[in-house]
């Protein structure tokens, strides 16, 4: 099992050193798995949102979109199971009191076997799991040695369950106040306003809502920079379906999926699909889509085929009917769902990771290297940045002309400082795509030098032209 966690860590670096990624309130010591998007980050994180929604949204007809409360009545989280189910299966170290997730103390010791000797110990596991058999976990860890980080002892309490909900009063006066919870999913939100959307927005079945928000998870072991954080956001869509063509829309869906990822122009070999061995409650069919992060194959997006359960859940509950009244075949019905979840954080950690790249430029006169974020240009932070070769002459004064046609149309930076080389190096560590050079020719021709990120090669074109190359990279 390949990683590469010296990638991993100079990514994190990088990320924190060029205003991608901020531990939370630093400045204390941070915040255990709870991070802020800086300057570029939030720009980088915005763009790949935009590109989900748009590609969601305004590509299909028949999905729309919402955007709702992170707080619900709290009957929604008894109706949807996670106030009884969302839990995972932990155990304390009694020496070091360190609490693990079974399942990833089970996956971080067979990543230390050879790799048959290791698929086995996790099949053993996934059965167990799969089996709810909290004791065969137990017998399993203990069989196999496996010991705590800290302590070194394999002096283990019994397997719990640990239910990972956040939860917080609502109302002022302690007896009036009632609990309830931080979203741990934003799909809940979709399905208690399926009749909403569907009657204002005369929607059809099949159709689909989509909606981007945060979720919250008092996650265990949470490590991994942000892979895994406690407060986190989703970009899911919901998408309704008659009973008896699930099949076919969850195949049809996982298909599209992978094809938006690869839309972005990664190597298809980064990615794979994985289905569940052990099926969440709701069901009955579900797959992760992976991506080669450096630290392995890990989940981004899963594709889950949750039946009629939610919106059967929250009828019973709310004792109001969900249902549809087909016209094609003069049948009322509870739909189907097929659900498509992605984390955005996920995606945007995929983003840097796989933009990433350290390259040796050396020459036998010269030593030379440089870290470039190779983004899709439509994700870049920054599309343009533009410099003045010099700060007199009315160079400066002409560039940012350029910057002030362009700026209403995409992200722009302005700089007129250090050499030009050095200028292409901070460019290239946040992955902007197109740098472009204002010189003394430029005056006399209107000619500019326009440098490409990932060839850097440079040709002279056109000042006029530059806002249009731009766009019909980004579009
Ligand atoms: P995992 O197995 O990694 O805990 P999950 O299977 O519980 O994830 P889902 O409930 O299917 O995840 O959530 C859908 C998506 O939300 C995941 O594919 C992931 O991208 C994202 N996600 C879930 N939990 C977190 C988290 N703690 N931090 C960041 N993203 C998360």
């Amino acid at each position: 099992m390949s990683t590469d966690q010296n990638k991993f860590q100079a990514i994190i670096s990088h990320c924190k050193e060029y205003g991608f990624v901020f531990q939370s309130s630093e400045i204390y010591d941070g915040l255990s798995a709870v991070y802020d998007y800086g300057q570029y980050g939030s720009e980088l994180k915005k763009n790949i949102k935009d590109y989900w929604w748009k590609s969601m949204t305004q590509l299909h007809e028949n999905i729309v979109g919402i955007d709702a409360a992170i707080f619900m009545h709290p009957t929604t989280w008894k109706a949807s199971g996670h106030v009884d189910n969302f839990s995972d299966p932990m155990i304390d170290n009694k020496d070091s009191k360190k609490r693990y997730r079974v399942d990833h103390l089970i996956e971080a010791y067979a990543e230390t076997l050879p790799e048959a000797e290791g698929n086995a110990v996790l099949a053993q596991m996934d059965e167990l799991l799969k089996e709810n058999d909290f004791a065969g976990l137990k017998t399993l860890i203990e069989e196999k040695k496996i010991s705590c980080s800290v302590s070194g002892t394999s002096n283990w309490t019994d397997v719990r369950q640990f239910n990972l909900m956040f939860s917080t009063q609502l109302g002022s006066v302690t007896d009036e106040a009632s609990e309830i919870y931080l979203r741990p999913e934003t799909a809940q939100g979709i399905f208690v306003n399926f009749l909403n959307v569907q009657k204002t927005g005369r929607m059809k079945v099949p159709f689909g809502i989509a909606q981007i928000g945060k979720a919250f998870r008092n996650e265990i072991v949470a490590r991994q920079f942000i892979f895994r954080m406690r407060e986190f956001e989703q970009m899911e869509m919901q998408f309704f379906v008659r009973p008896g063509t699930q099949k076919e829309w969850y195949e049809k869906w996982k298909e599209e999926r992978m094809q938006w990822h690869l839309s972005l122009g990664t190597d298809p070999s980064k990615y794979r699909f994985k289905d569940h061995v052990k099926l969440a409650h709701y069901a009955d069919a579900a797959v992760d889509i992976e991506f080669d992060f450096p630290i392995g194959f890990k989940e981004v997006e899963g594709i889950h085929s949750r039946t009629d359960f939610d919106l059967k859940q929250h009828q019973e509950y709310s004792k109001k009917k969900l249902q549809y009244f087909d016209t094609e075949i003069n049948q009322n019905y509870v739909p189907y769902v097929i659900e498509t979840s992605i984390g955005l954080d996920r995606m945007f950690l995929l983003t840097v990771c796989n933009a990433y790249e350290e390259q040796d430029l050396s020459t036998p006169e010269k030593a030379d290297s440089r870290v470039v974020m190779k983004f899709p240009a439509k994700l870049a932070p920054i599309k343009l940045a533009v410099f003045p070769l010099t700060k007199k002459d009315g160079l400066p004064e002409a560039a940012q002309l350029l910057v002030n046609e362009c700026k209403q149309y995409f992200h722009c930076y302005y700089e007129e400082k250090d050499s030009i080389g050095k200028r292409y190096r901070r460019q290239d560590a946040i992955g902007t795509p197109f740098c472009v050079t204002v010189d003394h020719q430029t005056k006399e021709d209107g000619t500019v030098t326009i440098r490409y990120r990932d060839s850097m090669e440079q040709e002279r074109v056109p000042l006029t032209e530059v806002k249009n190359i731009v766009l019909s990279k980004i579009m």
